[in-house]
């Protein structure tokens, strides 16, 4: 029987095309069906039980094994600890078992309905911490479902990874696919999801191609189909007939030639025709980032998201921690800049495990996220902020602060770093005492009322992201309103005008790191606008910088004042190909 060949759309956040087979990342416990044992079965089943077990245990080896080399190590060790327990834990077993022979039912449902129980009980723990254990024990209980289930398809630790495997989820937390930075697969595929959420931000700095937002994708596509990826006209297409797959290898290719020719540009100073300088610097989310940043010949680190270390941990990183993270990416960047931005936790950043924070979630966008965070938990800020000044003693390293919008909070801030800075000055600890502090342009407040950003940061960069879902109240998580997140909505373009121009006339460095910056169709529109630094994924710093070699700024001015004053839609997206096209 041959299989039919359909095509689904989605949002496209990283470009390429990518063909290979699926690999349904599943929640095993949600697929749990039931079905009867008859008396004489029920030890079969218990055994079938015993023997998944068993299989997980070695699973977790495995795993240990696997990461024993990354950076990721500790952490994981310490989460494969927890799991070995809860394995090792007789009522796991033998309650399991119990249920088995009471209700003559097959394991996996046994499984699943005293897992609700144990849940529950964990639920009454006073103790936050042995509270928090019930994640825990989900976990485990998903994965021997899944063996269970013979599908030891795992939403995270796998024995192995496949450059052909394309990766098809309902939806991942940025912490989940933070684990995938050591894997190696084609492509990435998720259900849900904005073109800026988070789980599409790490999905582009895989560098591979992405599409989130395809709503069924995980329930329509089978295990081991033939797909191929379009991220640049975002979608997929499974079980491709000869002639498209024919198609797309050959297009394959070409985008292939044309990533390698992109390497040629690596040495290239990144200047426009006209002689001007532009940075071009790289977002990172954990210090592994670093090689593909230094890869594409990177001039600095303009957003290192630190919270992205936070996520995965059974505790918070202590001040040791971060440091030596911290150090690792200001020493191993050769000299070149640093841009740290301070804890920016929020809402689709934080997996269940995380709920030490659960208290951002209720309206998390507009919630305690980030320096709010940072205020409400001043213990979190100052270890943080040690981490980063004795740090700052080892490269150029500048402080980056998200979210602010208000001078009391300007205040707040100074008060905390110079609080630090005084303690670390009296302990004799070295540190850079001239360290840059700059501020995260990305609530419309902080843009609109932009002066006391201009005189007390050093340095400004506008998050497109964050600003753009402020700006017109879209939730950049959410596929549902993703049709209406607009970089180019003329309410934006006006804002973005009016900050770079601010900036610019009162001489403070603005840069932009949101995900526009990493989009070489918006870099002349940019340029025109007046921006000089860019911050953006890797995986685009080479495209970028092709338009910017290939751009005269002389040229821009004129187009660029059309497109600001345009309000039609259509006529922005065709003035946007015409400065595109000059
Ligand atoms: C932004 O908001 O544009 C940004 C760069 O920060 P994040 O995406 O991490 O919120
Ligand atoms: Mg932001």
């Amino acid at each position: 029987m041959t299989s039919c060949s359909f095509s689904l759309h989605g949002i496209g956040v990283s470009g390429g095309i990518a063909i290979g087979k699926t690999r349904l990342v599943s929640h095993a416990t949600l697929d749990v069906s039931q079905y009867s044992i008859a008396p004489e079965h029920v030890s079969a089943e218990q055994n079938r039980l015993d023997k998944a077990i068993i299989d997980v245990r070695r699973e977790l080896q495995v795993l240990r094994q696997e990461m024993a080399a990354t950076e990721l190590a500790d952490d994981i060790d310490a989460f494969i600890d927890v799991q070995e327990t809860l394995l090792n834990d007789v009522s796991l077993t033998e309650d399991t078992k119990a249920y088995i022979a009471e209700h003559g039912c097959n394991a996996e449902w046994a499984l699943v309905q005293k897992m609700d129980a144990w849940i529950a009980l964990f639920g009454q723990i006073e103790d936050e911490y042995l509270r928090d254990r019930k994640f825990d024990v989900m976990q485990v209980v998903e994965r021997i479902v899944k063996q269970l289930m013979g599908k030891a398809v795992d939403s995270l630790p796998e024995t192995s990874s496949d450059p052909h495997t394309i990766l098809i989820a309902h939806d991942l937390s940025p912490a989940d696919l933070l684990q995938f930075k050591h894997r190696r697969f084609a492509a990435f595929v998720t259900d849900l999801g904005g073109a800026t959420s988070h789980t599409a931000i790490v999905a582009r700095s895989l560098g591979v191609p992405a599409l989130v937002g395809m709503r069924m994708a995980r329930q329509i596509v089978h295990e081991g189909e033939t797909v191929i990826v379009d991220g640049d006209q975002n979608c997929i297409i499974v079980n491709p007939s000869r002639v498209v797959l024919a198609q797309y290898r050959a297009l394959y290719q070409k985008q292939k030639a044309r990533r390698e020719a992109l390497m040629s540009l690596v040495r290239r100073r990144s200047k426009t025709r006209d002689d001007v300088d532009i940075s071009l610097t790289v977002n990172i989310e954990i210090p592994d980032d670093l090689s593909l940043a230094l890869k594409v010949g990177a001039q600095g680190i303009g957003l290192f998201r630190t919270e992205f270390l936070y996520l995965n941990q059974k505790t918070l990183p202590d001040e040791h921690t971060q440091f030596l993270a911290y150090r690792r990416v200001v020493r191993g960047i050769k000299g070149k800049p640093v841009i740290l931005r301070t804890l920016d936790l929020g809402y689709d950043k934080i997996n269940a495990q995380v709920d030490m924070l659960a208290r951002v979630m209720p309206n998390p966008a507009l919630g305690l996220r980030a320096i709010r965070l940072c205020f409400a938990e001043p213990e979190l800020f100052t270890i943080q902020l040690r981490a980063i000044l004795r740090a700052s003693a080892y490269g150029k390293l500048k402080i980056m602060i998200p979210m602010l919008s208000s001078v009391s909070e300007i205040e707040q801030t100074f008060d905390a770093i110079n609080a630090v800075k005084k303690t670390l000055a009296e302990e004799n600890i070295a540190f850079d005492r001239d360290i840059e502090i700059g501020a995260m342009i990305e609530v419309p407040a902080a843009a609109l009322a932009i002066t006391p950003f201009l005189k007390n940061f050093s340095f400004l960069s506008i998050g497109t992201n964050d600003l753009i879902q402020y700006m017109l109240a879209i939730d950049r998580a959410d596929e549902a309103v993703a049709q209406l997140y607009d970089p180019v909505h003329p309410a934006m373009l006006k804002l973005l005008a009016h900050v770079i121009k601010s900036a610019n006339r009162a001489k403070v460095p603005i840069s932009m790191c949101g995900e526009m910056a990493g989009n070489p169709e918006m870099t002349r529109l940019l340029l025109g606008l007046g921006l000089r630094h860019f911050s953006m994924p890797a995986s685009t710093l080479l495209a970028v910088k092709e338009r910017v070699i290939n751009t005269d700024i002389s040229a821009l001015k004129k187009l660029a004042d059309r497109i600001l004053r345009c309000t039609q839609p259509t006529k922005i997206q065709a003035l946007i190909a015409e400065i595109n096209s000059l």
